[in-house]
C-alpha cells in the first residue's frame, strides 16, 4: 500500500532497525520501546489489521507466531509478551497488522 508506513519500511523507503527478514515477515525496533525489548513483527503483505486476515492468511499468521518464539530464543527471552492492537479503542495508531514483542521487564496484568 503506497502510503502505508509499514509498508514504506518494508520497501526501505524508511529507515528502521530491522532484526529480521524472511520472505513473509519483517522485524524491526520499536521508535518507542515500552521494554528493554520492543520489537515489531510485521507482515510483508499488507493487511489493515488482524480483523482482516481471512482463511488465506492462516499460515502466515502462523508463522508470525513462529518467527516471534525464534526471535524470543535467539534473545534468551525466558518471559515475553506478543500483542497485537486490533482498532483504535485498542491503541492501534498503525494501520498494518503487526504483533509487539516485549520482554525485558516485568509485565502488569491487565494492561491499560
Ligand atoms: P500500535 O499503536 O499498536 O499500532 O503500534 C504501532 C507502533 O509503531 C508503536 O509502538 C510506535 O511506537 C511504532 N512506530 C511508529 N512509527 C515507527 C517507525 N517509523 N519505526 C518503528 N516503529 C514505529
Ligand atoms: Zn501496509
Amino acid at each position: 500500500m503506497a502510503d502505508c508506513l509499514f509498508c514504506r519500511i518494508v520497501r526501505r523507503e524508511i529507515p528502521a532497525q530491522i532484526v529480521h527478514e524472511d520472505e513473509q515477515a519483517l522485524v524491526f525496533k520499536d521508535i518507542s520501546p515500552q521494554a528493554p525489548t520492543h520489537l515489531l513483527i510485521v507482515p510483508k503483505k499488507h493487511l489493515g489489521s488482524l480483523l482482516d486476515a481471512s482463511d488465506d492468511d492462516r499460515a502466515l499468521l502462523g508463522h508470525l507466531q513462529r518467527v516471534a518464539c525464534l526471535l524470543a530464543g535467539a534473545g534468551r527471552m525466558s518471559s515475553f509478551r506478543l500483542v497485537t492492537n486490533n482498532g483504535k479503542g485498542a491503541g492501534q495508531s498503525v494501520d498494518h497488522l503487526h504483533y509487539h514483542l516485549l520482554a525485558g521487564r516485568p509485565m502488569q496484568w491487565p494492561p491499560g
